[in-house]
């Protein structure tokens, strides 16, 4: 839930809100069997814009020709050359056993998560349950008498794996020792992507909360309400949840984990949100006893305090129902899902038309028991010459940063031993996990798809609770095997590269080193250097958020951050469109994620000299026309080509602390002064400017 962890990208396509399927398609042809998309080619000279200059638009010049070529596909709003083609790859293979495990399961496990895919399969089955799980549900929150029974009635919906809203609580590890596991609770409540949806003054936002009082109507009128009850209770919800966006801190004052560090005890939690019942809530939840909570958020628990005080018991019985139906919705019959998806996917992100069921399902089923389904996958798609190989890249990329530490121009020597103490106590995982999760006492049904969502909900809820005072597992995974992903967890002080990225065009045998050190030689660099951007660099090689820099150091790498967070606001992620003006990005919310892409760029590229300089090369040598320099820019570009909807692009440019490819290629390599000498750039061009920014 609250857990610090940095990763190479954010939900690249799922919608907000639309968290595990999307697509009703509910008469689909069960003869028509899915097509195996291609691998993917590490190196396309084909995808370049060669009538692009690279010194001016290096991104056009790499990718231009694919952006042209690969036009959205109409079940998705972002679609990049690496990660979605690869996503789907990796999706299809993991469909192929779901489906094998759903027709004729080999053992227990197969027959669980072979449950659970055909379970979300039979539309039928979905159509026939109708609403009344959901019933079932709004008739306690019916029976609600006074704001007092709020307590109990959470307690009640999160034992039935029910969405409730109103604030995340769970169990992470103690920011300032993490060898402690801890009771952690913050803001929540909200169903549009960012408190911005809700407060922002712009015609773009009211136009969006126009279209979500909409929507919500719609969806309470198919629940049965009059159009009246229906406006009324959509109005009730947008008013809690403006109050609750209101009194959210943001997700860049979020960064900073001194913003999110406030221990309580149970007592004076109790005192700064009194109306509601603390002590009761702690009890009954079923999470083991505690005195003293991490409460990273004080400012909204005292104004949801305030909220409960104002609003009539009316308005948080339609807040309640409501998120319990949009929580639910796509476990829903046909007519909720469809417009669930019509505002989330169609409005909100410009998707066209919902994926595939089998997609949805299969991605589903990866998100509710991926170390189950990822057993066999890893099995048939990540064979052990394959770890061997990566186990020696990251060895060879440590060593580069270490090096890089060391040369720094501008850290001192104290500070610079501190940073090499912490590299040195970095672990790296990579692949799948040693030991995996046990969800045998995830009770599955083939034909209650529904029940089986709210059953994970509870064991995952349950499986956190269950960490409280425990020492902490360090072998644990935060991503199932066929993820196309990485992250780098501050608290842990651990790399982690899923075997679902470990594979063509990021990480390919059979090409030439230059293509694998700008692919996953990249991906490696930037998740080691998160340990040492603005938010990693405030913790030790313990995971404790501690400071580790002199006073001088953290002012002078402050300077720096900063020189990087200035440049990125300057660059649009959108540009204007209609009466809409251009969207920059946020270079704070961004922060970490450029400087990781421009840590990860450099080291990788030291890496690639010292490989090469070891079988007596040098990255001028050529291959095919181009230099190996120029390869491994090329290949590190062509990992981010895309394309985007404009609403997807503005989402993301609040949302995500990723920039879009375009800015993670061009704000990369004009930070880097061998991109200019690869392309002989002229000094004071765009990707070659005289004043670029360097903090690795
Ligand atoms: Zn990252």
């Amino acid at each position: 839930m609250m857990k610090t962890n940095l990763c190479l990208l954010s939900a690249l396509i799922v919608v907000a809100g639309t968290a595990f399927a999307q697509s009703p398609a509910f008469h689909q042809d069960t003869t028509s069997l899915p097509e195996a998309p291609p691998a993917i080619k590490s190196f396309d000279a084909s995808v370049m814009d060669l009538t692009a200059d690279p010194c001016n638009d290096f991104y056009q010049y790499a990718c231009g020709n694919w952006m042209k070529n690969n036009p959205i596909p109409s079940d998705q709003v972002r679609w990049a050359r690496s990660f979605s083609v690869l996503r789907e790859r990796n999706r299809y293979l993991l469909w192929k056993d779901l489906d094998a495990a759903a027709k004729n399961p080999a053992d227990a496990l197969q027959k669980q998560y072979g449950d659970y895919y055909a379970s979300c399969m039979d539309t039928s089955a979905i159509e026939k349950a109708g609403f009344a799980p959901v019933k079932a549900i709004w008739a306690q929150i019916d029976a609600l008498t006074d704001a007092r029974g709020l307590s109990p009635l959470l307690v009640e919906m999160s034992n039935e794996g029910t969405p409730a809203g109103v604030f995340r609580f769970g169990v992470e590890q103690d920011e300032k020792d993490s060898s402690k596991q801890i009771a952690q609770i913050g803001q929540g409540g909200i169903t549009l992507p960012d408190r911005d949806y809700y407060i922002v003054d712009s015609k773009r936002f009211q136009t969006i909360r126009a279209e979500y009082l909409e929507h919500m109507k719609k969806m309470f009128a198919l629940a049965g309400d009059t159009p009246d009850e229906a406006a009324k209770e959509a109005g009730a919800v947008m008013e809690i949840e403006t109050a609750m966006a209101n009194a959210q801190t943001s997700r860049t004052e979020m960064r900073d984990p001194e913003k999110r560090y406030h221990i309580y005890t149970v007592a004076d939690f109790d005192n700064l949100a009194p109306l509601f019942d603390w002590a009761g809530y702690f009890k009954e939840i079923g999470i083991g006893r505690f005195d003293t909570l991490n409460v990273s958020t004080p400012l909204f628990f005292s104004e949801l305090n305030k909220l409960i005080a104002g609003e009539p018991l009316s308005s948080w019985k339609s807040y309640l129902r409501w998120q319990s139906m949009h929580g639910l919705a796509q476990a829903l019959p046909a007519a909720f899902f469809d417009e669930n998806f019509a505002f989330f996917g169609h409005t909100l992100s410009g998707q066209q038309e919902p994926e595939a069921r089998w997609k949805q399902c299969s991605s589903a089923t990866d998100r509710a028991l991926g170390e189950a389904v990822g057993q066999e996958w890893v099995k048939e798609n990540f064979p052990p010459a394959a770890k061997i190989s990566m186990d020696k890249l990251v060895a060879e990329l440590e060593k580069e940063l270490a090096i890089d530490i060391n040369q720094l121009p501008w850290m001192t020597d104290e500070t610079k031993k501190a940073a090499e103490a912490k590299l040195a106590m970095y672990r790296n995982k990579i692949g799948y996990p040693e030991h995996w999760r046990d969800y045998s006492s995830i009770k599955v049904s083939r034909t209650d798809f529904i029940g089986n969502v709210q059953n994970v909900a509870v064991y995952d809820r349950n499986y956190r609770f269950d960490k409280l005072g425990k020492p902490v597992d360090e072998k644990e995974w935060g991503m199932s095997p066929p993820t196309v992903n990485a992250y780098y967890s501050p608290s842990f002080n651990d790399i982690n590269f899923p075997a679902g990225i470990l594979q063509p065009p990021f990480f390919d045998p059979n090409i030439d080193p230059a293509v694998n050190f700008g692919g996953i030689g990249v991906v490696i660099g930037h998740e080691m250097t998160h340990g040492f951007d603005d938010e990693g660099s405030k913790y030790d090689g313990k995971g404790n958020f501690r400071e580790w820099q002199t006073p001088a150091d953290r002012k002078a790498f402050t300077e720096r951050t900063e020189c990087v967070a200035n440049e990125y606001s300057g660059f649009e992620a959108a540009p204007a469109k209609g009466d809409m003006p251009a969207q920059h990005l946020n270079g704070h919310l961004t922060l970490g994620e450029n400087t990781a892409d421009n840590g990860g760029l450099r080291i990788a590229f030291m890496a690639l000299e010292d490989a090469l300089k070891q079988q007596g090369q040098t990255v001028d040598e050529k291959i095919d026309g181009f230099t190996e320099a120029q390869r491994y820019f090329i290949g590190f570009a062509q990992v981010w080509c895309e394309n985007d909807t404009d609403a997807s692009a503005r989402q993301s440019a609040l949302t995500d602390p990723h920039s879009p490819g375009k800015w993670r290629i061009n704000g990369s390599v004009q930070n880097f002064d061998e991109f200019g000498k690869a392309f002989s750039c002229k000094k004071g061009t765009p990707m070659y400017p005289t004043n670029s920014c360097r903090v690795w």
